[in-house]
């Protein structure tokens, strides 16, 4: 699908980083003018997986996170989170609900429902040893004359 508009983002994965990629990524999206609940429903599936990639993709040593966000022309709010950290053996049981690798660290394995409750669409590609790629798709309903 024909891609209105695009930015791409990278930054080390320090933990201070989660909140500038939510809001960077809030404001990108601010010109699809989406609903407070829309807006609301991305920053917590990007907050996910942005956290996901700083404890999990990376849990020793700082690396990169990589956002490649677009505006696909039939208004679809696309999202793709990138890491080259340890990645993950097994993709289908990771995306069970309560499943964790970091019981101890306060973790409840919700992460991935989340995302996959508040988005259209939740695509996960991994490689251990190689890294984590995340997809995330949501339409933005149109808006009225009326807001
Ligand atoms: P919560 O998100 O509720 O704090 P969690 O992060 O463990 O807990 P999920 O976000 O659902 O739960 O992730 C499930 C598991 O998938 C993690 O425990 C981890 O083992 C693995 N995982 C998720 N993202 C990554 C990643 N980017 N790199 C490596 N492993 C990952
Ligand atoms: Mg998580």
């Amino acid at each position: 699908m024909k891609i209105q508009n695009e930015v791409k983002i990278s930054f080390p994965s320090r933990s201070s980083n989660e909140g500038f990629a939510r809001l960077a990524v809030s404001s990108f999206f601010t010109q699809l003018d989406p609903t407070v609940d829309e807006i609301a429903d991305i920053k917590t599936a990007v907050s996910e997986a942005v956290t996901n990639a700083i404890v999990h993709g990376y849990p020793d040593r700082l690396g990169t996170v990589q956002l490649h966000l677009k505006i696909l022309e039939d208004r679809t709010a696309y999202i793709k989170i990138r890491d080259n950290g340890c990645g993950i053996p097994d993709v289908p049981k990771a995306m069970e609900p309560l499943y964790t690798t970091a019981p101890d660290e306060d973790r409840a394995g919700l992460g991935f429902s989340v995302m996959e409750s508040f988005m259209d669409k939740l695509k996960v590609l991994s490689r251990p040893g190689k890294g984590t790629t995340v997809i995330l798709q949501k339409k933005i309903g149109e808006r009225g004359k009326n807001g």
